[in-house]
């Protein structure tokens, strides 16, 4: 059912007529996220620049039942910013100021805009960095990253977003506002950050961020080296954990990731190589002088081909330019592609790629490698040409691969989140019970299901009932049935 005149009309009230975009033309430009595959036009975008504008457009949805999907750079991967038919999506890009950086507490103050870069770009200066770093940190917005939980190459030794944000002041779904967590780390009561954390815009908005900066380490070495094989780069992944090196960043690229990346960026990747490790080293002098010499007789050991050692910080921003640019770079090799994002245990790394191998083999379709090797967070691309009806082969594939991961020992997802992409196979990895607190946790903050709706947590559908708008079941109304 579309928008009414008189509740446009309050919108463009709040905000003025210029910041509420209608002009079908211009709300095509938000009919998806990364996960390109899934469309929808909303009915009206809307551009707050504060956040009060934020809380007072998440009045009028919640006056009007009108559900909202809010938006940092759509680069998600799952699917969470996908608009929901005859609903509106609030942009959260002109929120765009880092308000704060607290040198002292090395501390940043942000609106949901500022790009992950930015952080680092505005606390370098102080000696100071903003640890987690995905690979879309040119353009992803922290807003976007406190939704995911975002990870990042660096994640593996700093641990995640979650870990790094110290407070939240969130517009709950009622259009009211409050601040989660708090700066100095103390807490009272349960962690409700914790539980916003990772909520994929199914909790609220998020308005102001503040997170821990750290100190830029002393030194840091990189090092790209060639394997003979995935499952020899695989082994010295595991093998350098267990001498109980905790690296900054291991990652993996299999040859056909190489191959793109290389081709895109000319960062000097091996293209006769059918692996190649990433491997960061932080801290002190002598303790990377240290870890380094047993890095180099563990990839020794495991029959290593190449080991170049950047030898100048352009060097290394080379290597992780090429290491970066790799789901974007398969574009070169392939006219689509679908990026999976799944976890399972370390050890098993070798014997699952041999698996999804396998499994591209059976499908007759190209699956490409690069991943967070050292946290075994894979992110297998599955390679397809939409125009040669290979599509449905490829979501199946891609699917298998996932539910592979669970069947590991490991998760439906390691940083990307469930979205709309995966909220169906959620069952494959938690109980009845399970879910059914999730649900209830989203229903105490958003009783009425307005807040990006369908997404995260498969949809408790009644018999009958169409995906779109929420409207109360007749026995909903009737009060026979709670949906929770
Ligand atoms: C090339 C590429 C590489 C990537 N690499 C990585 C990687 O290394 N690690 C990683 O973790 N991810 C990666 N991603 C995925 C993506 O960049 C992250 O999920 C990122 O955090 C999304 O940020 P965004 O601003 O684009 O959010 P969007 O895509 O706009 O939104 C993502 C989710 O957050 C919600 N949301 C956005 N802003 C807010 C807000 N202010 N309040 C409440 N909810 C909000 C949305 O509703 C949606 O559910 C990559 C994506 C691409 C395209």
């Amino acid at each position: 059912m579309p928008l009414d005149a008189p509740v446009r009309e309050e919108f463009a009230a709040l905000l003025g007529p210029a910041d509420v975009i209608d002009d079908p033309v211009r709300t095509r430009a938000y009919e998806c996220d990364g996960l390109t595959g899934n469309r929808v036009v909303p009915e009206l975008v809307l551009l707050p620049r504060t956040a009060e504008d934020v809380a007072g457009c998440v009045r009028i949805c919640a006056r009007h039942r009108i559900p909202f999907v809010a938006r940092g750079a759509g680069t998600g991967l799952s699917g969470g910013a996908l608009p929901v038919a005859d609903g509106v999506v609030i942009g959260l890009n002109r929120l765009d100021r880092v308000l704060e950086i607290d040198v002292e507490n090395r501390r940043a103050v942000l609106e949901p805009g500022v790009t992950n870069l930015e952080i680092t770009a505005a606390a370098s200066p102080h000696g100071l960095y903003y640890a987690p770093d995905p690979s879309s940190q040119q353009v992803c917005t922290i807003g976007g990253n406190v939704a995911e939980n975002s990870g990042g190459a660096h994640c593996l030794k700093y641990g995640f977003t979650t870990n790094h944000v110290l407070s939240i002041e969130v517009v709950l779904p009622d259009g009211s506002v409050v601040t989660l967590g708090s700066d100095s780390m103390e807490q009272q009561g349960p962690d409700l950050r914790g539980v916003f954390l990772g909520s994929e815009g199914t909790l609220g908005v998020v308005t102001k961020i503040t997170v821990r900066l750290l100190r830029t380490p002393e030194v840091m070495r990189t090092l790209l080296a060639d394997f003979p094989s995935v499952a020899a780069g695989g082994q010295v992944v595991s093998d350098i954990v267990a001498a109980g090196i905790v690296p900054a960043a291991v990652e993996m690229m299999d040859a056909l990731a190489i191959e793109a990346a290389e081709g895109a960026t000319g960062a000097g990747y091996s293209l006769d190589t059918p692996a190649a490790l990433v491997v960061e080293l932080d801290g002190t002098v002598e303790e990377c002088d240290e870890q380094f010499a047993l890095v180099k007789d563990i990839c020794d050991r495991h029959g290593c081909t190449r080991l170049h050692v950047a030898g100048s910080p352009e060097e290394r921003a080379n290597i992780w330019r090429g290491r970066k640019a790799a789901f974007a770079a398969v574009g070169r090799i392939s006219p689509d592609y679908i990026v999976q994002d799944g976890v399972v245990p370390r050890t098993r790394l070798a014997e699952v790629l041999e698996r999804i191998s396998g499994m591209g083999d059976e499908a007759g379709l190209r699956v490409a490698n690069v991943f967070h090797a050292g946290d075994g967070n894979l992110h297998p691309l599955v390679l397809f040409s939409a125009a040669d009806g290979e599509t449905e082969r490829a979501e199946h594939l891609s699917a298998g691969i996932a539910e592979l991961c669970v069947e590991m020992g490991g998760s439906l997802s390691g940083e990307h989140g469930i979205g709309t992409d995966k909220a169906c196979s959620m069952p494959k990895m938690f109980g009845e019970d399970d879910l059914a607190v999730m649900n209830r946790i989203r229903a105490g903050f958003d009783p009425d299901h307005i807040c990006n709706p369908g997404k995260l947590l498969p949809t408790p559908r009644l018999c009958g009932e169409k995906p779109g708008r929420y409207r109360p079941h007749p026995l909903e109304e009737a009060g026979l049935i709670d949906r929770l």
